[in-house]
């Protein structure tokens, strides 16, 4: 088990906490929704609660060097909000006066560094940098799931060069999905859509031995439907994925795993929010269409199975959702992965913004890490979780 805030005295120390404030900034440098924010407030609280003396670090966008338009002012505005403390911002890392501003910190107070990702070092791990970070600090706390997959400084090197723990969310997060990576419950259901192939696809390889039934929806689908010879016409095709997905569909009928394509898709001609949709059967596209969504037939028959589930994991849209037309397949799993009662975990990224916030609290798991949570998924070790010493 990976050390926790609970586990280390923050009694007066300096923490350098890294999370995950990446939130979307509207033209007016509005926040749009805070979540992220507020998906980090348990391990702020306790922290100030415990005495530390709080260095905040978060990236926001991806910025090519310094970029006002992505400076972290707005969110540490919220921030200072949300808390009802006034949190002071770093403006520059390197300036003479930060070594003092630190050094005169209190316990429970609270400072943020602009926006990580303004320094090119960040992204390349750079030791000097790591090292610059961690001489602010007696211990390090990561509480940015979402991006534990990238060995950066703020997320790797600074760990490496500190006495290190995770925060509350990276907790929950990791807690989840060793729930459904050790589950023995069934029927266990692993939904799957969105576009990237080859990525889910190793999730599906990953999971063979734990599932029963796989639903495959989204542009993946069309790949799966193309290895058992149909007709997909103009949809999302990986080639390279082909005689990948003959393979699953074969080993599936071994070891007696249902994998259920779509039956029947919404098509358009073009990939466009105006496009006009056309109900083609699976397999039977005409050769100037390609998918957007799955079909009716296709809704009711992935329903009946999610119905039954005792365990879901969910990864990825059932069509090309940021077009309402097409967005009525993924609204509908949603609704009933969130009416299923058994234990239901949703990847983040394009799934969760999916979900309606009253979907939120049924569902027992919403990852707030797309890219972190489908490494996990696929069986992969988060080297910023690795990096974090165990208890
Ligand atoms: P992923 O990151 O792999 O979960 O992919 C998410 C993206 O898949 C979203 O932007 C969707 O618009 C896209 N998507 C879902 N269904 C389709 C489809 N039938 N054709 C093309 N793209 C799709």
């Amino acid at each position: 088990m990976k050390r926790t805030i609970r586990d280390i005295d923050v009694d007066n120390k300096k923490v350098f906490l890294r999370v995950d404030f990446n939130v979307p900034i509207g033209a007016d440098f509005k926040i749009l929704d805070d979540n992220r924010i507020v998906q980090s407030l348990p391990t702020i609280n306790y922290l100030i609660q415990h005495n530390a003396k709080l260095i905040l670090c978060s990236h926001l966008g991806r910025p090519n060097g310094v970029d006002s338009k992505l400076s972290l002012r707005p969110v540490v505005s919220r921030l200072s909000k949300l808390l009802n403390k006034q949190v002071t911002l770093i403006e520059d890392i390197y300036d003479k006066k930060v070594s003092s501003t630190i050094s005169k910190m209190k316990p429970g107070d609270v400072v943020m560094l602009e926006n990580i990702r303004f320094y090119k070092q960040e992204e390349d791990n750079d030791l000097d940098f790591a090292k610059h970070l961690a001489s602010f600090a007696d211990v390090y706390v990561n509480d940015a799931f979402a991006t534990m997959h990238r060995k950066h400084a703020s997320t790797f090197g600074v760990a490496e060069l500190l006495p290190n723990a995770v925060g509350f969310l990276v907790e929950k997060e990791l807690n989840a999905f060793e729930n459904v990576l050790n589950n023995d419950k069934h029927p266990f259901v692993l939904i799957l859509g969105g576009a990237k192939v080859n990525d889910k696809i190793k999730v599906i390889k990953n999971l063979f031995d734990k599932v029963d039934t796989i639903l495959i929806g989204g542009g993946m689908a069309y790949t799966f439907i193309k290895a058992i010879g149909g007709e997909v016409g103009e949809s999302l095709l990986d080639n390279s994925s082909i005689d990948i997905a003959k393979d699953i569909i074969e080993t599936a009928k071994e070891r007696n795993i249902k994998i259920l394509l779509p039956v029947d898709n919404i098509g358009a001609k073009e990939f466009s929010k105006t496009a006009k949709s056309k109900h083609f059967n699976s397999g039977f596209f005409s050769k100037d269409y390609q998918g957007m969504d799955i079909g009716p037939l296709t809704i009711k028959a992935f329903k009946k199975i999610i119905k039954k589930a005792k365990v879901i994991v969910w990864n990825g849209p059932m069509g090309v959702y940021e077009f309402p037309k097409f967005r009525k397949g993924t609204n509908k799993i949603a609704k009933y992965v969130s009416n299923n009662k058994g234990y239901t975990i949703v990847g983040g990224g394009d799934s969760a913004a999916c979900l309606k916030p009253a979907m939120f609290k049924r569902i027992s798991h919403v990852s707030t890490g797309g890219g972190a949570s489908l490494e996990l998924l696929q069986g992969k070790v988060l080297p910023c979780v690795d990096v974090i010493s165990e208890i």
